[in-house]
């Protein structure tokens, strides 16, 4: 059986909003009429991921509970704004796929935002893996969804600086835009990766410079509703029940090194099937001299553990794997592109599809002289057609 997960509605938002924007929007609006155009809106409201997964019978995999970054004051000291660049993709749909993935995909942020309102993914009352290791133990993190068209992306910035600036007031965070000097509490991803480092990215500079629009204006919009609070036209109506709790102050906690090896074979914790060939490793992270693990061996595992950012998993004592050869990776397909078994024929007429993600394990393998990646026992599919 594949594990193919349907994408999103990431094939049929590709190429909207370019064409949306050019064929419905006058080139020259201006940001601060988009703020006014943002304050006609009212608040969409704050979803709790909990509940809103227990409602569809959905399995909640608890970030927190397996992850308790501590913040190094305590609370958090600012917001980093974020940006998906994930045309067509909603917060519902992001939250869905988070919830799913982040185990796997070592991401996670405290919201997500799109023109209907707010996803809260956990409490900001601790860190999340969004923006690299200097930001996550000082900032609430918020990703805002892409929208395709001028009004929905109005209503969308504006979910995101009320929902921003109930959480600021929350923690007792003054407004002061960092992006220009490296210094305040409202940082853009791309300020970190320029003043802090730990990470690359640029958003959400690129998907609001689309909109004629910038973090300044963003900055602007959110000290609005700070200043204002709920007497600002877009009023909070959140009547849900209180989850984002008041400042505890916890004592800030230096992080722990992993420890060089493990003393004794804890109990096992699960039987997995190796999907693909694997070296295996000490708790150091360094090749050993043991047989590699063959493909469609059953293994025991003991847990899992992060050696150099990478995820490896427990096989033995001192004994350890690259988990990605176990658990995969997801993978978006760029192309049609179809099955092939360990002889490089063709498996049935059955095609993963354009915007499909596929699950892959392990590095690309060599057949026949070309490159395949292994996407279940006996399947292949050319590393051409996934990004
Ligand atoms: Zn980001």
């Amino acid at each position: 059986m594949r594990k193919i997960i349907a994408a999103m509605a990431l094939a049929a938002g590709i190429t909207v909003p370019a064409v949306a924007l050019a064929a419905t929007e006058p080139v020259a609006v201006h940001a601060s009429s988009i703020n006014d155009m943002a304050k006609q809106n009212s608040y969409g409201g704050l979803t709790y991921l909990d509940q809103m997964l227990q409602q569809k019978g959905i399995q909640f995999n608890d970030f927190q509970a397996q992850n308790k970054i501590n913040y190094r004051f305590g609370k958090p000291e600012g917001v980093v704004i974020h940006e998906t660049a994930t045309p067509g993709a909603s917060a519902y749909n992001e939250a869905i796929y988070f919830n799913r993935e982040w185990m796997n995909i070592y991401s996670y942020v405290h919201a997500f935002v799109d023109k209907t309102g707010v996803i809260q993914m956990t409490s900001p009352d601790y860190g999340v893996w969004g923006a690299g290791p200097v930001a996550n133990n000082r900032f609430f993190q918020v990703e805002l969804c892409e929208e395709n068209n001028l009004a929905d992306f109005a209503k969308s910035i504006n979910n995101d600086a009320i929902y921003v600036a109930q959480i600021m007031r929350q923690y007792n965070i003054v407004p002061d835009n960092a992006v220009h000097d490296g210094k305040g509490t409202v940082w853009s991803h791309r300020a970190v990766s320029q003043f802090l480092g730990g990470t690359d990215h640029g958003d959400p500079d690129g998907y609001f410079a689309k909109w004629n629009y910038s973090m300044d204006d963003f900055y602007d919009l959110i000290k609005y509703y700070y200043d204002n609070g709920d007497t600002g036209s877009g009023s909070i109506s959140d009547t849900g029940d209180d989850t984002i709790k008041p400042v505890k102050p916890v004592k800030p906690t230096v992080p722990t090194t992993p420890k060089p090896t493990t003393p004794a074979l804890p109990a096992p914790v699960a039987t997995k099937l190796l999907m693909h060939n694997a070296l295996v490793y000490d708790a150091n992270g360094v090749k050993t001299t043991l047989p590699s693990k063959k493909a469609g061996s059953k293994l025991t595992i003991y847990g899992s553990k992060l050696i150099n950012r990478r995820k490896y998993l427990q096989i033995g004592l001192n004994q350890y794997l690259v988990a990605s050869n176990v658990e995969g990776a997801l993978r978006l397909v760029k192309h049609n592109a179809y099955i092939y078994d360990e002889n490089g024929v063709r498996v049935g007429t059955n095609k993963l599809k354009r915007g499909d993600y596929v699950r892959i394990y392990g590095g690309a393998v060599k057949l026949y002289g070309r490159k395949y990646y292994i996407i279940d026992d006996h399947e292949y599919v050319k590393t051409g057609n996934l990004r």
